[in-house]
C-alpha cells in the first residue's frame, strides 16, 4: 500500500470539494487531508477513493462519505487530548480523522472481520493511540467512561441512555437518530441530570443495530 503523488493531489481535490460544499473548520479539512482514505477501501475501490461518496467495506456496512465524516468531526470540537468514544469503527476511516485531531480515540465495532481489519490498518498507520474494541456500542464502554465527546456513525432508532451517561459535564455526543432517514443530533451535557439537543439536519445511515454480529 502506497501514497503516490496521485493520492495526495486526489486529496487535496477532495478538500476543495468539501470547502465548497459547506465545509469550514479548518483542522477539519487539514484532518481529511492527510489521512489516506484508498487505505482504508477494499482495492477494487481505491481510484474512487477520493471521491465523496460512501463505499462497501464488507459485513453489509459502509465507509461514510467524507463530507457525512467532515461535518460529524466539525460538530464534535474535538480538542486536544479529549477522550472521544466512536461507536461504529467500521473501516476506521473517521477513527483515524478523529485521532489527527488530537483526540484520545476509543472505537467499537459489531462486526469482528471489520474490528480486527481497522485496527490493523490503524496501527499500520502508527495511529496507535487509537483503540479498537469488538463489542456492541449500545453500552458504551463504561470501564473507560466519562468521555468528552461520542459520536456514532450508524442510524440510531433512539439515543441510548448509556451514551448520555457516559458524558463528561459539558461532554458532547454527535448522533443520526432515526428509523429510515435521520436527523443530526449534537446532545450536551450540561449538568447531572440535563442534556440539551440540537438538530443538525437530515442524513442517511446504515443502522444501528443491538448486540455483537
Ligand atoms: N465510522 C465508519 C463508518 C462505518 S458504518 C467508517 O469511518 O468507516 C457504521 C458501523 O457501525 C458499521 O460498521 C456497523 O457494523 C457499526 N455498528 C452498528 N451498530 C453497532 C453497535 N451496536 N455497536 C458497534 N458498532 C455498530
Amino acid at each position: 500500500m502506497q501514497d503516490s503523488y496521485q493520492h495526495q493531489g486526489q486529496r487535496r481535490q477532495l478538500v476543495k470539494v468539501l470547502r465548497e460544499k459547506g465545509i469550514r473548520n479548518e483542522r477539519v479539512l487539514e484532518a481529511i487531508g492527510r489521512v489516506p482514505r484508498h487505505f482504508f477501501l477494499e482495492k477494487a475501490f481505491a481510484d474512487w477513493a477520493y471521491q465523496d461518496k460512501p463505499f462497501p467495506i464488507g459485513c453489509e456496512q459502509t465507509i461514510s462519505q467524507p463530507y457525512t465524516v467532515a461535518f460529524q468531526s466539525t460538530l464534535l470540537e474535538v480538542n486536544k487530548r479529549d477522550k472521544v468514544l466512536e461507536i461504529g469503527t467500521g473501516s476506521g476511516y473517521q477513527a483515524a480523522v478523529l485521532a489527527l485531531l488530537g483526540g484520545r480515540v476509543f472505537t467499537i465495532e459489531r462486526h469482528r472481520p471489520l474490528h480486527l481489519k481497522a485496527k490493523k490498518m490503524l496501527q499500520l498507520l502508527g495511529l496507535k493511540g487509537v483503540r479498537c474494541y469488538h463489542r456492541d456500542g449500545y453500552k458504551g464502554l463504561p470501564e473507560m467512561a466519562p468521555f468528552h465527546r461520542i459520536i456514532v456513525t450508524a442510524g440510531a432508532p433512539e439515543v441510548p441512555q448509556a451514551l448520555k451517561e457516559q458524558l463528561t459535564i459539558g461532554g458532547m455526543l454527535v448522533i443520526p437518530v432515526g428509523d429510515k432517514d435521520q436527523r443530526m443530533l449534537r446532545i450536551i451535557r450540561r449538568g447531572k441530570t440535563e442534556w440539551e439537543t440540537e438538530d443538525h439536519g437530515d442524513f442517511r445511515f446504515v443502522p444501528f443495530l443491538p448486540g455483537t454480529a
